[in-house]
């Protein structure tokens, strides 16, 4: 060692600890580098850090004479690099001579920067290796013995150096990591902030519980939902909320659920603090560690009440509409069942023609009308089947303002037309049309009815109304006849019986005379003669005058008046005094109606049956009623007596002019009596007839209009 070099190495081994002082590092180590370089003579000096397992070393200073390094700092080097490789396993120096030979990759590089030769030296720091100091030159350089005794005295300021790099390094790698942690922990933060807002404001009711399902924590939505503070809900059970209609199955298969991990889903029906009901959706679920233990449970319930209730509306109303339509759908199929019935069952044709006027329809009874069957109708024209030629021009005419406007002459209406039938038969029938709109467009309906027996009938019914018009009039003559004949009868046996009155009395008077002057005078035979002569003439005078009365009846009129039936019958009876005083007769009446009568004829009709019911009398005092009824506008008189009675088989016989059922000897009379009662009842518009058996008395009715 030249002196210049000692007195050097010991001016530079004197400001080292000061300089390994220095920080930054780097500043450090440029310093120490500059102090070396007046040491050793190396254009490169380099400064390689192990790292703390021995996985990697990495180039963390670099001073050199040059600019733009193949290998700067930072470079990576392979451990296994031939001069880390040795360094690291002799601790010694490593000397390389000539760079060219090639010993590892690192040379090439080296080589590149010009350095051909290099010591690389290690670097101990507590009795490890952490690091390598490598010089090299561009000029072949010895590392002699004395400077390998310098480098030794050297060595440990550069190993602080490198060892104070190292630390720098791991400060700024745990600031580094602290750095990360610290904005891991922001982050945490933040995001449990925001979790903590979310859950806070929620819109969906959360409730958090402890493994055994008390209630730990509830947010704010929780509490306005159901009316419970949290701190009224503090380590109480969810069932707080229970109704009652879950089933225990339910909640024993919810729990299960939760306890093995899985989420469960669903609604509840719960009860609120305040007693009101009100529907949750909610969703259950287990919180569970990092370890995969479960250490919460929580639940998210959102108020669905609304949207439950718009649901059974919603279901209601569908069921509604479900029902209405199959209503609909059995409606429908029952008027088409019974449609297809009536159809096919109508004595009258039914058809239908499209909007093309072709026939779309054609029922059983259009098939015997027609002729034509079903597939023979259908798809044609209607005028060409059954429209006889002269009148389908005009059909056709009808149907095209039809097509149109859905009106036409004969729609809305029931007429008479003619028909044709498949044997080219023309026959009459009645035609009802109307229209349907189908799609938008007009389909016509016909009811077809065949009426030529109506026809036939019809021609028939008119020729006997034609007939009996006839026989009316005919019969309408013939009363007038009869009327006319019976008047003039009346008026001759009126006037017969007056005009044959007078000669009579002179016959009658002379053969009395006769019988007077003669009698006993002559022989037997001509006094039995002149008696016979003398009853006959009163026999003849008598009848006369009951002819007479009769014709009177007809004749000798009173106009109708109102006539209380009470003063007649005291007439009546007044005029019958002498044969009740006698017979002993007693007569009772029910109250007794006003009539419109003629007075005299209805005094003359009480009397003749009152008369005949105390002379047919038995062998019992005569007992007679009247009783009066009111029956659909008539008063009905019966007169019911205790009297002999009569045989039925007469009962029409006795009202008939002078037919009597005893003879004079038996009762007097002349048959005349019930003939008048018969002719005075017809002529107030009554009726008269009797009821009777032999020995059971009889009763005579008879009826009178009652008076409006
Ligand atoms: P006459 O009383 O003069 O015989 P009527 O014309 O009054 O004639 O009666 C006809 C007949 O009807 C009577 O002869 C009698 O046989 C029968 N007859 C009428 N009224 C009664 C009566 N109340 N009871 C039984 N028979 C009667």
């Amino acid at each position: 060692m030249s002196p210049s070099l000692a007195t050097d190495t010991k001016a530079v081994i004197d400001r080292l600890p000061h300089i390994i002082s220095t920080f930054p590092v780097p500043d450090a180590f440029h310093q120490i580098a500059e102090e070396l370089k007046s040491v050793f003579h190396f254009d490169r000096l380099s400064l390689t850090l192990i790292s703390e397992d021995k996985n990697s070393a990495a180039i963390e200073f670099l001073y050199s004479t040059y600019s733009d390094s193949h290998l700067p700092a930072g470079s990576v080097l392979p451990l296994n690099s031939s001069d880390l490789g040795e360094v690291l396993s002799t601790a010694n120096p490593v000397f390389v001579h000539d760079t060219s030979k090639g010993r590892c990759d690192t040379d090439s590089l080296l080589l590149k920067d010009g350095i051909c030769s290099r010591v690389s030296m290690p670097l101990f720091y507590g009795g490890k290796i952490i690091g390598v100091c490598c010089m090299g030159s561009r000029q072949p350089f010895n590392f002699p013995e004395s400077q390998v005794c310098i480098w030794k005295e050297i060595a440990p300021f550069v190993s602080v150096v490198a060892e104070n790099a190292r630390l720098a390094w791991k400060l700024k790698e745990s600031a580094g990591i602290l750095a990360v942690e610290t904005a891991e922990r922001k982050r945490i933060e933040e995001s449990l902030c925001k979790l903590s807002l979310t859950v806070e404001q929620s819109p969906g009711a959360i409730i958090v519980t402890d493994t055994k399902g008390a209630i730990e924590y509830v947010n704010p939505k929780f509490t306005q939902v159901t009316g419970y503070s949290a701190a009224e809900v503090a380590g109480k059970n969810p069932r707080i909320l229970k109704l009652g209609e879950k089933s225990s199955e339910e909640y024993k298969r919810l729990w299960e659920t939760l306890t093995a991990g899985k989420e469960w889903r669903g609604e509840f029906h719960n009860k609120k603090k305040d007693g009101k009901l009100y529907w949750a959706s909610a969703s259950l679920s287990p919180v569970k560690n990092a370890e995969g233990v479960i250490t919460h449970f929580i639940g998210i319930q959102e108020d669905i009440t609304v949207r439950k209730h718009m649901e059974e509306e919603l279901k209601s109303l569908n069921e509604l509409l479900k029902q209405r339509a199959s209503d609909r759908a059995v409606q429908l199929m029952e008027s088409e069942e019974k449609f297809r019935k009536i159809s096919a069952s109508a004595n009258d044709a039914i058809i239908m023609l499209d909007d093309d006027e072709r026939i779309s329809y054609w029922n059983a009874a259009a098939e015997k009308i027609f002729s034509y069957s079903k597939e023979e109708a259908m798809g044609k024209s209607l005028h060409t089947l059954i429209i006889p030629v002269v009148f389908q021009s005009r059909h056709l005419e009808g149907f095209k303002e039809f097509q149109m406007t859905g009106q036409g002459p004969v729609i809305g209406k029931t007429v008479e037309l003619t028909a044709l039938r498949r044997d080219g038969g023309e026959f009459p029938i009645e035609l009802s049309l109307s229209g349907v709109q189908i799609k938008g467009k007009w389909n016509a309906i016909g009811i077809i009815r065949d009426i030529t027996e109506r026809k036939i009938l019809n021609a028939r019914l008119l020729a006997e109304i034609e007939g009996r018009k006839k026989v009316q009039e005919r019969l309408k003559h013939l009363v007038k006849e009869l009327e006319r004949s019976n008047a003039e009868l009346q008026q001759f046996a009126y006037v017969a019986s007056h005009d044959l009155q007078e000669p009579l009395r002179m016959v009658s008077s002379y053969t009395q005379l006769l019988g007077r002057r003669y009698k006993g005078k002559l022989d037997a035979d001509a006094d039995e003669f002149i008696t016979f002569a003398v009853d006959g003439a009163a026999r003849m005078q008598m009848l006369i005058n009951d002819l007479l009365e009769y014709s009177r009846v007809g004749t000798k009129v009173k106009a109708f008046e109102k006539v209380n039936c009470l003063s007649v019958f005291d007439h009546a009876v007044s005029n019958l005094r002498i044969a009740i005083e006698e017979s002993g007769a007693v007569i009772t009446h029910d109250e007794f109606p006003t009539v419109m009568a003629d007075t005299l004829q209805f005094t003359q009709l009480l009397q003749n049956l009152l008369g005949n019911a105390i002379k047919f009398r038995g062998k019992e005092t005569p007992r007679i009623h009247i009783s009066v009824a009111q029956k659909e506008g008539e008063w009905l008189f019966s007169i019911r007596d205790n009297g002999i009675g009569i045989d039925p088989q007469y009962v029409d016989r006795i009202f008939v002019i002078f037919q009597r059922l005893h003879s004079k000897e038996e009762y007097p009379g002349s048959g005349i009596g019930l003939a008048i009662c018969k002719k005075i009842v017809e002529r107030h518009g009554g009726l008269i007839w009797v009821e009777s058996e032999l020995g059971k008395g009889a009763t005579f009715h008879f009826t009178i209009p009652v008076v409006n």
